[in-house]
């Protein structure tokens, strides 16, 4: 009688431990408890944006270029520094304050083209962490190549390069190439369009943060699409992008400008906003 007993128990025990059968949700029921609402999340409810044509900008969206002028832009008596010692006496000067021109990039048939030789173009605004469209061209330019063939740069804060350049069939070093935050993350494809063909960038760029005492609190990241394909996700940066030797952080305000760099080369621009984040 016994064994039958534990037989029995067991058999309902294993039932419920392997049954396969599916729990059925009493709605019905459940309708005077609605449990469903102690996990509904209704603030804050995500501000209307009309989104662009294409990329045209978004209704939220401050446009740095629009095809008709440069009144966004200044050139700086200081731009970018190739070697860290460098970067550090342009940041001195550019919290003590520095002097800046009209930009002198020329601008035609609805696009921003640099200048050569009449140096760097930033924002007159200040940016922090931001969502960025940018759409560039390189010029056909036979002859030229790696590093030479068609250079400029997108330079956040005026420190952090998302590099420009003809990098279709194009060699040169990975890490220096189109896509590349330059010198320090290689972008994880090639997506480039031949040169003479417009080019987007969509960027979404975050800041780096320093504590009190200048020492760094958070680094600088970038997630960036070439042509609407994935390059750079959510890469850390070691400090500002520079040619020669190894970068590290030095503390600067939480808004700089954007600037575009003149490297000698005829590249175009055209339909540039930003969202700040
Ligand atoms: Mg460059």
């Amino acid at each position: 009688m016994k064994r039958i007993l534990i037989a029995v128990v067991l058999i309902q025990v294993g039932s419920v431990l392997f049954s396969q059968e599916i729990p059925q949700i009493d709605w019905a029921a459940l309708q005077k408890t609605k449990p469903w609402e102690a996990t509904e999340v209704w603030e804050p409810v995500p501000a209307k944006v009309t989104p662009g044509v294409y990329t045209s900008p978004p209704s939220d969206a401050i446009v740095l270029f629009d095809g008709k002028n440069l009144e966004q832009w200044v050139t700086p008596e200081v731009d970018y520094g190739a070697r860290m010692d460098v970067v550090e006496a342009i940041l001195k000067k550019r919290m003590n304050g520095y002097s800046k021109a009209p930009a002198k990039w020329v601008v035609k048939d609805g696009e921003c083209i640099v200048n050569p030789g009449s140096g760097a173009i930033e924002t007159k605004t200040g940016f922090g962490d931001m969502q960025l469209h940018i759409e560039w061209l390189c010029p056909t330019d036979p002859g030229k190549e790696g590093q030479a063939y068609s250079n400029s740069g997108i330079f956040f804060m005026g420190l952090y390069e998302l590099q420009v350049l003809n990098s279709y069939e194009n060699s040169t070093y990975s890490n220096g190439q189109a896509g590349a935050m330059y010198k320090q993350s290689i972008p994880m494809v090639n997506a480039s369009r031949p040169s003479g063909e417009w080019q987007s960038y969509d960027v979404v760029f975050t800041a780096p943060h320093f504590k009190r005492d200048g020492s760094l609190e958070s680094p600088a990241y970038v997630t960036a699409f070439h042509n609407g394909v994935l390059i750079q996700n959510h890469a850390e940066l070691k400090g500002p992008c520079v040619f020669i030797g190894k970068p590290y952080y030095v503390a600067h305000p939480d808004k700089m400008p954007l600037l575009l760099q003149d490297h000698g080369d005829k590249v175009r621009y055209r339909n540039i906003w930003v969202r700040p984040l």
